[in-house]
């Protein structure tokens, strides 16, 4: 295969651990043959970047780094990728599936003449192909799929592979920007947080999730407690987002956030498909719904049939009591 270059999606100089996982999977895959994999990088400052991207298996880096990316508009990180890939003339190209991706990943294999397969959870490449299997139909079927040509994009949904060490001694060349946000059409105003978005949903270990079983603020100060505990993200099913008691930006689902945690907690979420597309690849699911029959059950690792009301606060007892 050759060059192989993987995208590290970062914020703040810290690497997204959905990128780790796909880097340090590429460069156990590619263990003992003469192909490399270079990492590319785009971000204000180097932070840990290097030594974190080392540590999970890249043999060089391609550091950009400069403050147009502060704005994190798709048009300069696109043209930063195709930078990348001119520079690299790789074979195949591996991204995390992040949102910002998923925006501009058809822009630049139609601009570099590339093969797509998006939003896979494994795949194994060849000489001039790769093979991969993604969910499909809301994530109810998996469909196997074949991209030929001698570029070739994949990418890879966070959760799918591990972030395994693999240290290594990387050769870093640092680039600027290749075009600046004022070379744009679009600007960028103003980045509107959600207040209580403390911790990045896509990137969390632990996600505590409220669907419309939790009803009022006493409902939300639970998942909020039970989240603190763990120091994870709060999501929401699409349900309860619109009683307007948690922000649109904790839906999680098919027209919200995928979410790949090692521990989701549904509280009082039914699981319907076009939720349970969003957090089908977490690592171990627990469900708390007063309904044995609620379709959540057939998804979870752990299911308590129960008032959620009656068996959180007891659960937060609990693990505050092995704290
Ligand atoms: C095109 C389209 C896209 C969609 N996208 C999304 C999406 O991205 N994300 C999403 O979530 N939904 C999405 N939906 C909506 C989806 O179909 C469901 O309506 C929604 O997920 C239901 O949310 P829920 O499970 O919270 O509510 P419900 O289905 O009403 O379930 C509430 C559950 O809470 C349980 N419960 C109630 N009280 C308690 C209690 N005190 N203790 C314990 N359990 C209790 C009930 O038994 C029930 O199972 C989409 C729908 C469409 C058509």
């Amino acid at each position: 295969m050759g060059k192989i270059l993987v995208h590290v999606g970062s914020q703040g100089g810290e690497a997204k651990r959905s990128s780790l996982e796909v880097l340090s999977h590429v460069s156990r895959k590619i263990a003992g043959s003469d192909d490399v994999v270079v990492a590319c990088v785009f971000d204000v400052n180097p932070g840990r970047l290097e030594q974190t991207i080392g540590e999970y298996g890249a043999d060089d880096i391609l550091m950009y780094m400069d403050p147009a990316y502060e704005s994190h508009l798709n048009g300069v990180l696109a043209a930063g990728l195709e930078d990348a890939i001119r520079a690299t003339a790789p074979s195949l190209v591996v991204f995390a599936s992040s949102e910002s991706v998923k925006d501009i990943l058809g822009a630049i294999a139609v601009n570099t003449g590339a093969a797509v397969l998006p939003d896979v959870v494994s795949f194994s490449a060849g000489s001039g192909f790769v093979e991969a299997v993604r969910p499909v139909m809301a994530a109810k079927s998996l469909a196997r799929v074949r991209a030929e040509g001698e570029l070739i994009f994949v990418s890879v949904r966070s959760g799918s592979v591990e972030a395994i060490k693999n240290p290594k001694n990387p050769g870093t060349t640092t680039f600027e920007a290749p075009i600046k946000p004022a070379d744009l059409k679009q600007q960028l105003k103003e980045i509107i947080k959600a207040a209580d978005e403390t911790v990045d949903l896509s990137e969390a270990r632990v996600v505590v999730a409220a669907g419309r079983g939790v009803k009022d603020e006493v409902g939300k100060r639970l998942v909020e407690e039970l989240a603190g505990l763990f120091g994870g993200g709060i999501g929401a099913s699409r349900a309860v987002v619109e009683t307007d008691l948690f922000p649109a930006t904790a839906q999680i689902g098919q027209t919200g956030k995928v979410v790949s945690p090692d521990l989701y907690f549904a509280l009082g979420i039914s699981g319907a498909i076009q939720h349970v597309a969003g957090m089908s690849n977490s690592r171990m699911i627990v469900a708390i719904n007063k309904d044995a029959d609620a379709p959540i059950f057939e998804y979870a690792d752990y299911g308590i049939v129960g008032d959620l009301y009656t068996v959180v606060p007891l659960l937060i007892e609990e693990i505050k009591r092995h704290k």
